[in-house]
């Protein structure tokens, strides 16, 4: 037989081993922003373009490559950092494994300006799914400069994986707040299509940490500080009362690397026990340092997890040490972001004059009150009243039109149909509305458990879930008016000022135009304000920050299989937040509204999120339990 095993030719093998490395334009932004650290740079630059899909371009101020380790860059398995197998154990920088920018020169249009300090011409490399196109001498700062271009352009499975703009912008903007968190005395910056997302110039961690997440941060963070043989605690917790629903910011460094671990996560949670409030995530910035020798980082370039020694420990050390920061900070000088001191701690509070701990009283709060359902998005108690749930059915003006077209079931229309319920068996679940009690009831529809709609069919009856349903409605609504365009806005008396982060915003900025079409009118958005002068005909002024809020969310969660197109999810998303719940009262007419609308959809049978919006009971069904 014929020998067949061959060498991989170079960029094949590049090309599959960048498909470890560089997953998404997040992934470059990490490694890119990483080598930049480890070259020793003061200031670093990102500039992305279409959420890195067409440029991700990152500029350093660090030490430069000569002529030849720049071309030698390139090469798999070509690094500076380690020489041999020893140094692996006693690493201080971020790479060593030399892969990344073979792999991503394997996957993209890539340009090099480098130039070492000390030397008068720069190098000037292009390179192109691993082929050179260009080498020359340049002129160029000291540093470096790497464009990476097109992303995946040799890969189109790859490329068309990619995710919505939105999508891949919130990880690219993950990562650069990671790196960006995990130095403070580097000065970072970041623009987006030109835009600037972030400035962050050097400073303590409290800055850093306000520069990222915008000033209002700075009253809101609680200074942590321990330091004990085995481990040094360093950071700051965000007060229990800021701490965010579906939303939360939560990182762990361990030894200047952001990490992820349930574990550390739990004993942090375990501090704030009995504080947080229901089903609120509690917020961190927490920097541990420990012996290298204790850990092992799990070093996959994708992977943020870690395995310690001693974890026991470590989870209760930092659970003790958050309960005391927490436990004192009502006591504790107000924070000064100005004071340059990096890590204000409560220590010193001996030297205060006591104060009262305050006790905070929500009058407004009536246990008694409907729950929202979960999920329902982040409330903001401190920015918006609670949602006008009562005119929901406003959303239908102007919808009746389309109501019965296409409907597939049809609808006794006999009074005497509804009689079943008034035989006083079971009053209670079936509760006609009380609006309408008394007086001639021409509906045909129950509202059972508040929850429930029951109608009759010809066949029988049918039983829809009057949340599914309504998000079913509101979805095929939106996602009409998005692609029509052809929503209607009602203009607003004062524009509406909500505060987000520079994230937030630059997702909502992704999203404008969907937005838009949907009939919101946004007017400045800058600095952490949106302003807001129109908003759709079929929400309430009081229910934006819930739409948003949801909205956000959902993007941050949004799950790798599920809709793949922006305009997906924001109709999803806006049908989640704005459709009738579970525990409301529906009159007659709201109903029938709902009830027709529903069968007027194109699939009427399951919720956007693929659940049943109804079921239905046949008159054999009762026969056959009643035998
Ligand atoms: P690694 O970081 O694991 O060494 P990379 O492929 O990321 O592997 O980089 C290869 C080498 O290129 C690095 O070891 C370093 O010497 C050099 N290099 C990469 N980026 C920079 C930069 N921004 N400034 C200076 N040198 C760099
Ligand atoms: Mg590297």
């Amino acid at each position: 037989m014929a020998d067949i095993i061959k060498l991989l030719p170079d960029h094949v093998a590049n090309q599959i081993a960048a498909g470890e490395v560089v997953q998404r334009p997040a992934s470059v932004v990490k490694e890119l922003l990483e080598n930049a650290i480890d070259a020793g740079a003061s200031s670093i630059k990102l500039i992305v373009k279409d959420a890195g899909k067409t440029l991700i371009q990152i500029i350093d101020d660090g030490k430069g490559m000569s002529d030849t380790d720049a071309r030698m860059s390139f090469e798999r398995h070509a690094t500076s950092k380690i020489t041999t197998a020893d140094d692996l154990f006693n690493l201080n920088t971020k790479g060593f494994r030399g892969e990344a920018l073979a792999s991503i020169a394997a996957v993209a249009h890539v340009a090099l300006k480098t130039r070492p300090e000390g030397a008068e011409v720069g190098t000037h490399i292009e390179i192109e799914g691993s082929k050179i196109i260009t080498q020359e001498v340049c002129a160029t700062p000291k540093g470096t400069s790497l464009a990476v271009k097109n992303l995946f352009f040799n890969i189109p499975a790859r490329r068309n994986f990619l995710k919505s703009n939105s999508v891949e912008l919130r990880h690219v903007i993950d990562e650069f707040q990671r790196v960006a968190l995990a130095h403070p005395d580097i000065a970072f910056a970041m623009y987006h299509n030109e835009g600037e997302l972030f400035q962050l110039p050097k400073g303590n961690l409290k800055q850093r940490i306000v520069g990222i997440f915008g000033g209002k941060t700075n009253e809101k963070l609680v200074p942590v500080q321990e330091e004990t043989d085995i481990l040094t605690i360093n950071g700051f917790v965000v007060k229990p009362e800021f701490s965010k629903k579906t939303r939360g910011e939560q990182f762990f460094f361990v030894n200047d690397r952001f990490i992820k671990s349930a574990y550390l996560n739990h004993a942090v949670t375990a501090a704030f026990d009995g504080l947080l409030p229901d089903r609120a995530r509690a917020s961190y910035f927490l920097y541990l340092k420990v012996d290298p020798a204790t850990i092992d980082i799990n070093i996959h370039p994708t992977k943020t997890e870690i395995k310690f020694d001693d974890e026991h420990a470590l989870y209760a050390m930092l659970r003790s040490t958050i309960k005391h920061s927490l436990g004192q900070f009502s006591i504790a000088p107000v924070l000064d972001f100005n004071r340059d001191s990096e890590l204000d701690t409560p220590y010193d509070y001996k030297n205060k004059g006591v104060v009262t701990p305050k006790i905070e009283v929500d009058r407004t709060f009536n246990p008694f009150e409907s729950v929202p359902a979960p999920k329902r998005g982040a409330q903001r108690p401190d920015d918006y009243e609670k949602p006008d749930v009562t005119g929901w059915e406003k959303m239908y003006e102007g919808m009746e039109s389309q109501a019965t077209a296409g409907s597939t079931v049809t609808f006794e229309k006999e009074v005497s149909t509804g009689n079943m319920f008034e035989s006083g068996l079971n009053t209670k679940a079936a509760a006609p509305i009380a609006s309408t009690a008394g007086t001639q009831d021409e509906s045909s529809t129950y509202q059972l458990n508040k929850k429930y709609i029951v109608s009759t069919i010809k066949s029988g009856m049918v039983i829809i879930d009057q949340h599914k349903a309504h998000q079913r409605v509101l979805y095929e609504e939106f996602l009409r008016n998005i692609t029509v365009k052809e929503s209607v806005s009602q203009q607003l008396l004062f524009p509406l000022t909500l505060t987000y982060s520079t994230t937030e915003l630059a997702l909502i900025e992704e999203l404008k135009e969907g937005l838009e079409n949907t009939g919101f009118i946004f007017g400045l958005i800058s600095g952490d304000i949106l302003e807001i002068n129109g908003i759709p005909t079929s929400i309430t002024e009081s229910q934006v920050p819930v739409v948003i809020d949801q909205l956000l969310s959902d993007l941050e969660n949004e799950v790798p299989d599920s809709g793949f197109s922006q305009t997906d999810t924001l109709a999803k998303s806006m049908a989640k937040s704005l459709a009738v719940k579970g525990g409301e009262t529906l009159d007659s007419l709201s109903r029938e509204h709902l009830v027709n609308s529903l069968f007027a959809c194109k699939e009427p049978s399951i919720s956007p999120t693929n659940k049943k919006t109804f079921i239905t009971i046949t008159g054999d069904d009762l026969d056959r339990k009643f035998k």
